[in-house]
Order: C-alpha cells, then sequence, then structure tokens
C-alpha cells in the first residue's frame, strides 16, 4: 500500500455490509482541502444510499457525510484555509458554483445536486476526504469535535426551517419524533425561544425530551392528539417512515405549517388542507451562510447532541443499530485507523 492510499468502509451491492476497501487520492482541485477524518457520524441518509433508496448510488459506496477533520492538503486557490486546519464538513462537499441557485447563495439547491455530495467519489467512514474548501466549515474552537460532527447535517437540517419557516418566538411548535434529527430540533427550537412539544409515539423517550428543553411532551396515538386540537401553529417533522397524518395535521392551527426534513411516507386529505389553509414544505440542508450562522448559535446557546461514540472499525454495528432505531441519539465513529485525524 503506497504511504498516500486512502483507506475506508465501502459497501459493493445494494444493501451490503461495508468492508474495508483503498483507493487512491480523489484528485486536488483548485478550490479543495483534503481533510484527515477524525469523527464522522452515522445519518438514516447513509443507510438510505447503502440500500439504494434515492436510486442515485454507485457500488463500492463509502458513505459518511458528518464530518470532522483536520485539513491536511490545500489546493492552490482554497486560500481560507490551511494544513491543520480543524473543520466540519456536511452532505454537501461542493456545488457548480453557477446555476441560478448557486449564484443566489442557496447551494443546496444546486441544480446539479447528485454531483454534490461529499461522499463522491468517497465519504466520511474514511482516512480522508477530499472536498471543495468553501463547504468546509472552520468549527468553534470550544466545540468538542463529537458534537460538531453531528451538528454538519442532523444539525443544520433541523435548524434552517426552524430559522426560515418559524416567525416571531411566541408560536407554538410541535416536534414529531424524537430522534437523531428531533433531540435536536427541540434544543434549537427551545434556544430560538419557541414553545416547543415532543410528539414521539414512544412514551419512554417523554423524560429525556423534556431534559432536552421541551415544554411539553405528548405520545402521539390519535386518543392523545385529539386534546391537542388547534395547538401548533408549525410542525416539524423529522421522523421517517409510515405515519397517520390525520390526528397530526388536526393539531395544526389555521394557516399552519408542516415541514419535511426527514423521508415520511406521504399522504394527505386535501379537504383539511385547503379548508384550513395549511402549508407542507419541504426542507433540504441549508446554504452555505446557513451553515456557519448554526454553527456560532450551537455554540453560544449549548446545543448539545447526545452521542453514542463507536470506532470507526464498527461501523456496521454502528449501521446496524441506526437501522434498529436503537441509536441515542446520534452514533459517532472515532476514526481509530492508524495516523487517523492527525
Ligand atoms: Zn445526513
Ligand atoms: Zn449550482
Amino acid at each position: 500500500m503506497s504511504p498516500s492510499t486512502i483507506l475506508g468502509y465501502a459497501t459493493r451491492a445494494v444493501g451490503q455490509p461495508l468492508e474495508p476497501f483503498t483507493y487512491d487520492p480523489p484528485r486536488l482541485g483548485e478550490h479543495d482541502v483534503r481533510v484527515s477524518v477524525s469523527h464522522c457520524g452515522v445519518c438514516h441518509t447513509d443507510v438510505h444510499a447503502i440500500d439504494d433508496y434515492y436510486g442515485i448510488t454507485n457500488y463500492p459506496f463509502v458513505p459518511g457525510h458528518e464530518i470532522v477533520g483536520y485539513v491536511s492538503a490545500v489546493g492552490p486557490a482554497a486560500s481560507e484555509l490551511k494544513e491543520g486546519d480543524r473543520v466540519g464538513i456536511g452532505w454537501q462537499g461542493r456545488s457548480c458554483m453557477e446555476c441560478e441557485w448557486c449564484l443566489k447563495g442557496e447551494e443546496q439547491l444546486c441544480m446539479d445536486i447528485v454531483q454534490t455530495a461529499t461522499w463522491l467519489p468517497y465519504g466520511g467512514f474514511s482516512s480522508s476526504v477530499t472536498v471543495d474548501s468553501r463547504f468546509a466549515y472552520p468549527l468553534p474552537e470550544a466545540m468538542p469535535s463529537d458534537f460538531a460532527s453531528v451538528l454538519m447535517c442532523a444539525g443544520i437540517t433541523v435548524y434552517s426551517p426552524l430559522r426560515t419557516f418559524a416567525g416571531p418566538p411566541s408560536l407554538k411548535i410541535g416536534i414529531i419524533g424524537v430522534g437523531g434529527l428531533g433531540h435536536l430540533a427541540i434544543q434549537f427550537a427551545k434556544a430560538l425561544g419557541y414553545e416547543v412539544t415532543a410528539l414521539s409515539s414512544s412514551p419512554e423517550k417523554k423524560e429525556q425530551a423534556l431534559a432536552f428543553g421541551a415544554d411539553d411532551f405528548i405520545v402521539s396515538d390519535p386518543t392523545s392528539l385529539s386534546k391537542l386540537e388547534w395547538a401548533f401553529d408549525l410542525l416539524l417533522c423529522t421522523a421517517s417512515g409510515k405515519i397517520n397524518w390525520v390526528p397530526l395535521l388536526d393539531t395544526l392551527k389555521k394557516d399552519g405549517k408542516l415541514i419535511l426534513v426527514g423521508f415520511p411516507d406521504v399522504e394527505f386529505n386535501s379537504t383539511d388542507l385547503v379548508a384550513h389553509q395549511l402549508s407542507i414544505i419541504a426542507s433540504f440542508l441549508g446554504n452555505r451562510a446557513r451553515m456557519r450562522d448554526m454553527l456560532s448559535f450551537a455554540q453560544a446557546h449549548g446545543i448539545t447532541p447526545a452521542v453514542e461514540l463507536m470506532p470507526m472499525s464498527q461501523v456496521n454495528e454502528a449501521i446496524q443499530r441506526v437501522r434498529e432505531n436503537k441509536a441515542r441519539y446520534r452514533i459517532v465513529l472515532v476514526n481509530d485507523m492508524e495516523g487517523a485525524g492527525a
């Protein structure tokens, strides 16, 4: 193995376990940086991509897009970073910089979005990644690397819509799902000044939801939800899979908003939507300015991701815990390859 060879963990076919995989370092473009990975969170999107849920996965596939590490090489035009800088990288590792959305500063809507993924050619379950330096964010000095890694995808995913769509702090917000995304959404919504109710199908999550800062906790069964008619200005749905929408939408006030950030199955009754003038809004990541804002807001307000640390060599066990919804609340892989993160 040459000294520059990169070691990662790749899946070679749909749904298969990851196995050690070596590859040559990708070419370092003008604006690129190479980042030696110290930590990488495990996101549901990694698991979806392993399973080719989105229909865009190329194998062998190295997942991982909640990355913290240290800059180890810098392209000639990557002037804002230098070797040794600690940075965070999220799902988006580059963008075309010339489509109408990139020119508007909404890079997360880039017309070439599939090609902007950090995991192209290979992601963060790896000794290093190569991304555009403009998508590698310097981290607040006091922020622990494991917390920062989780904020790079889960954090921005919930913070961005709370900033964009929520409005004045007097609003009442329901957070659907208390998991990797939901436990951060509760904290961010509370820090933004909203009155926050956590909604979960698991009654055992009550204590922790309140500890994360929720003002109230409701089990999301139809009987409990019927007591919350017209309760919320906004519902932020962080859950995935099958959801019973009718009793949930009944908790929205007229002109209320439902924001989707996960990938749940959707089926709605248009009568309620139209007659109550409800909006269904989807939100995807956040732009670069929002990412920088999220990191400083999280640091200033003591947002504290709940993480389980596991060595990267146990990546398959970690993925299995995510598949079984057992992560509490986010697993972060600590790179245990020789010389990693240096
Ligand atoms: Zn993610
Ligand atoms: Zn673009």
